[in-house]
């Protein structure tokens, strides 16, 4: 990265940060974030992207996690979130997950929001803001878009830059 606003991974929305009106994250998805960085982390070990994410159930428990395995899969829609959701479903045995809360590291793409929308998830949760490919609130927003008739809640900024910060150093350190 040449300077730190070039980085692409932020803990806030650079147009909100000047203003200083993004709200604080409510309590009660740290525990479920730090799950999914440890994915994040695994996956960084593993040569791929470091985004991990984990789906939650209606009580909280954990119903999947993974990480991104693009790499080792080959597979174009191999994130983390895709990976999470289709485990859940299988845990599940339906693909609805009704109740169900996505939890990440970062926001999601279009592919990823997309996929929520279609899993009927009724939350997602993300750290680190993506500012180049983000639909969640940064070039898109696919999860609040008024003309799906599925809008999970979004909530914005669980540990944030923790989660920015294991993805800046792992683009750091492949220059
Ligand atoms: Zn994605």
């Amino acid at each position: 990265m040449s300077s730190v606003d070039d980085a692409p991974f932020a803990a806030e929305p650079r147009d909100d940060r000047a203003a200083g009106h993004v709200p604080p994250p409510p309590p009660g998805y740290e525990e479920a974030m730090r799950l999914a960085l440890a994915e994040a982390e695994r996956a960084a070990a593993r040569g791929e992207v470091p985004v991990g994410a984990v789906v939650l159930d209606e009580e909280g428990g954990t119903l999947a996690a993974a990480g991104n395995d693009r790499e080792a899969s080959g597979d174009p829609t191999g994130h983390a979130e895709v990976l999470a959701l289709r485990a859940a479903a299988a845990a599940r045995g339906t693909w609805r997950l009704d109740g169900c809360t996505l939890v990440v590291t970062l926001e999601p793409c279009t592919m990823c929001a997309g996929a929520a929308v279609q899993s009927r998830v009724s939350r997602v949760v993300y750290g680190a803001v993506d500012e180049r490919g983000g639909a969640a609130g940064s070039l898109w927003d696919v999860l609040r878009d008024r003309r799906l008739n599925h809008r999970p809640e979004v909530i914005m900024g669980v540990l944030a830059e923790e989660c920015a910060a294991l993805l800046t150093a792992f683009f750091a350190a492949r220059r």
